[in-house]
Parts: structure tokens; C-alpha cells; sequence
């Protein structure tokens, strides 16, 4: 889950990794790393991990079918934590940097990155579109006005720091971090100086999802530490503290590669030989990851495609990646829905118009709801809590203009989805109950 560099990794966490029994021969990521680490902190993590992922396997596919539609958007609120040391200005990244780390996220999950031309023709059919929608956060945690940038300084030089055993001190203001808005609500991302020594061999790490189906409730509920770093040097398009060794990484696609660990996929070579596997059919076997593009490689014979360089979750330069896998997509599309419940607003984008408000945010003892249709019929408003469990069930009768007030009272404090369900419409919105 962590993305480094080559060498400089290895020079650094190889006694770390000795001491798991891991080899670093080829990893630049290191995948094992973070998660051996949180093992330890919570005993029955690295179980769960994997038995998330296995469920996920087994039924991302039926479940893509059922809830993938041509006019569906899943929209998710970002908070962007810029953490910099006021010695190093550089790190306090622009307004635009984080604006254009988001347009990169939003055009590679979307695939309408320009240089989707450049996946060669046998991978041309492969290729899949997740319609997502990240977006700057507009309400914060408190229900106030935001930008979805929170800018913190801190007295750290980097985060970083011998022995590697804790590479999250940047999500803690204990430690000169910054805590996480709500992980369910918002996707964290921060950015942060990560250089040892003067090298960046860090580049960024992010955690997967743990469902709740295979992990206490209590640890899921409060898991501060989900969402994704990236090293600020390589953080958005044309970085321009991406120099040296970090030039082939100016694309912003850390930030695509490590969002992508973060709704569940593995890198596509397996963290092994050719006998590992990244769990997908529609991504080859790869016996490392890829470094480059400049030459083909089939390196498990007798494979009938070549490495994949051009994914996302292989460690290729940015150059060289454009796409993302359809079985990826499907997989991160379950995991979004199924293990990182109450992350996305859904959005249905119909030829019919149905439009709906809902006041006041945050509601008090009731939700008032404004439904604009062309159609009338019965539909249903749904409010589920944030693991999912459903809370409230109202069947409405809609025609045309129609207002309906639910009573909150039942509700404790916080946040939660409502799910309008009518006809063919579907549409999910978070909000708030507050208690005075
Ligand atoms: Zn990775």
C-alpha cells in the first residue's frame, strides 16, 4: 500500500522487512509494510483486509451488474489536509495544485484522460470506466462552509521517521498531523513531506477497505486512519518540486494509484512471482512490477498478453499509465458501496428531470423534502446510519411538486444517508441531525 521508490527503499526498510520475512527485491511499494505494521497495533487486521478482499472478489461481478448504470455518478466529498512546515513554503501547496489533483482523479477514474490513445491495441477492450465524481468537500465535519482544503502547519521536518514502524503520524495532530475529518464521510488525503535523509523514497500509501462484516464494529466505526498520503513533491500535475528522481512522477498519478488502493485493489503484479495474483482475471500475471515502457515484457511465459504496464496499480513512470481494468473498476465500484458505506452520494443523471431538496441541514426532529418529477407513483425515503443499517422507511406518495416531512426524533446526533427510491430514479444524499 505504500509506494516507493526503488533503492532508497530498500536501503531503508530492508531490516524492517527482514524482520516480517518479506523480500524487497523488487518492491518499491511496500504493501506488506503498512499493514504488518497495523497487524501489530490491531491484532485481526490483516485477517479482515483478506477477507474483505475475498468477499469482494466473489461478488464485485454480480454486484456491478446489478447497481452499475450508463447514468450513474457516485459522488465523494475530498478533504485535502496540506500539513507543511512554515521553513518550507514549497510544501504549502497552491489552491490549483489540489485542484488539479482532483481533475487528474476525476479523468482517470473516469478514463477520459487524454492519453487513453496510448494503451496498446490488445488492451484496448480491457479497459474500464468507474463514473465517479471527487469533489472538494463543501460542508465540513461541523456542517460549516469549506473549501475542502485544510491548510496545518507543523514543526516536523518530514513524517517519515526511524524505524518506519509508524507511517501515520501525519493523520494525527498528536503527532503533528492533522486528524481526519470523518473517514466514512470524506475521503482524507494528505499531503506531506516524506523524504528520509534528503531522498524520496515515499511517495504515498493508503489503507484498503475493511468491511464491517469482518472487523468490530467499534474499530470500523472509528478508524481515523483511512484515506491516503501522498508525498507533497509529487502531489498534482506538474508538481513543480517533482525534480530529479521524482520527474517521471509529475502526472499526478500517485494520487490515481494510491486512491485505488484505498477502494481495494492490489497492485496488478500481486506482491509476488508469477504464483501471485492480484485476485482479477482481466489483469495478466506479471512475476514484478513494471518500471518502465520503453520495452515490452512478458515476464511469465507462457502468458499470451505482456505486462500491463499502463495500469494504474502497476509502478510504472506516470507516463506509462493510462487505464484502469474493468474487473478493477466493477471491484472498486463493490467496495465503494458494500465495504465503504457511506462515502458516496449517488447521483442519477435521467432524460427525465427529478430533482431533490432537503432542509434544513442539519435537520432538528424533522427532514423536510422537496421532490421535483414529471412522473407520480409511490416511492420510498430511506434513511440508513453510516454502516449501513437502515433507520427510518417512509413510503410517499409522489406526484409532480411534492413536499413530505419526516420526523427525526428517533435519530441520535450525526450524520446519515437518505435514499430516495422512485421508479427508475434512485438518489442518495447525506445529512445531518443535530440535537440542541
Ligand atoms: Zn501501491
Amino acid at each position: 500500500m505504500v509506494k516507493f521508490l526503488p533503492l532508497f527503499a530498500l536501503v531503508f526498510l530492508l531490516p524492517t522487512y527482514n524482520l516480517t520475512g518479506q523480500h524487497l527485491h523488487d518492491e518499491k511499494c511496500g504493501f506488506t509494510h503498512i499493514l504488518e505494521q497495523r497487524e501489530k497495533k490491531l491484532p485481526g487486521f490483516l485477517n479482515a483486509v483478506e477477507q474483505t478482499h475475498q468477499q469482494a472478489l466473489q461478488q464485485y461481478a454480480a454486484f456491478a451488474a446489478r447497481q452499475f448504470k450508463n447514468d450513474t455518478v457516485y459522488r465523494i466529498p475530498v478533504v485535502v489536509h496540506v500539513v507543511y512546515n512554515p521553513n518550507n513554503p514549497t510544501a504549502n501547496l497552491s489552491d490549483e495544485l489540489v485542484k488539479e489533483q482532483i481533475r487528474v482523479l476525476n479523468e482517470d477514474f473516469n478514463r477520459t484522460n487524454s492519453d487513453t490513445g496510448n494503451l496498446r491495441a490488445i488492451y484496448q477492450d480491457r479497459a474500464g470506466r468507474l463514473p465517479i465524481e471527487f469533489y472538494l468537500a463543501e460542508i465540513d465535519p461541523n456542517g460549516n462552509p469549506t473549501t475542502g482544503i485544510n491548510r496545518v502547519t507543523t514543526t516536523r521536518q518530514s513524517f517519515l521517521v526511524p524505524p518506519f514502524d509508524d507511517l501515520d503520524l501525519v493523520k494525527r495532530s498528536a503527532s503533528g498531523g492533522v486528524d481526519a475529518w470523518d473517514t466514512r464521510r470524506y475521503l482524507n488525503i494528505w499531503s506531506c513531506n516524506l523524504s528520509f535523509l534528503g531522498i524520496d523514497a515515499l511517495l504515498g500509501f493508503a489503507y484498503p477497505p475493511v468491511g464491517a462484516a469482518f472487523w468490530p464494529e467499534e474499530f470500523f466505526l472509528a478508524d481515523p486512519l483511512q484515506g491516503v498520503v501522498i508525498n507533497y513533491k509529487v502531489f498534482g500535475p506538474n508538481n513543480p518540486a517533482a525534480t530529479g528522481p521524482l520527474s517521471p512522477y509529475t502526472s499526478g498519478r500517485t494520487g490515481t494509484h494510491e486512491v485505488g488502493h484505498f477502494l481495494g485493489l492490489r497492485h496488478i503484479w500481486g506482491d509476488g512471482d508469477c504464483s501471485e495474483d492480484d485476485g482479477l482475471a482481466d489483469t495478466p500475471d506479471q512475476n514484478n512490477n513494471s518500471t518502465d515502457c520503453a520495452i515490452e515484457r512478458n515476464s511469465c511465459l507462457p502468458a499470451e498478453t505482456p505486462d500491463l504496464y499502463e495500469n494504474y496499480m502497476d509502478y510504472s513512470t506516470d507516463a506509462c499509465q493510462n487505464m484502469f481494468t474493468q474487473q478493477q473498476v466493477d471491484l472498486m465500484l463493490f467496495n465503494l458501496l458494500e465495504n465503504r458505506t457511506g462515502l458516496a452520494e449517488l447521483r442519477v443523471l435521467g432524460t427525465t428531470d427529478f430533482a431533490i431538496e432537503m432542509y434544513p441541514i442539519p435537520a432538528g426532529d424533522e427532514l423536510t423534502l422537496v421532490i421535483n418529477t414529471k412522473s407520480k407513483g409511490i416511492g420510498s425515503v430511506k434513511i440508513y446510519n453510516l454502516i449501513g443499517q437502515l433507520v427510518s422507511e417512509t413510503i410517499l406518495e409522489i406526484d409532480n411538486l411534492t413536499t413530505a416531512t419526516i420526523s427525526t426524533t428517533q435519530l441520535s446526533a450525526g450524520p446519515y444517508f437518505v435514499q430516495i427510491d422512485f421508479g427508475e430514479f434512485q438518489e442518495r444524499k447525506k445529512i445531518m441531525v443535530a440535537r440542541s
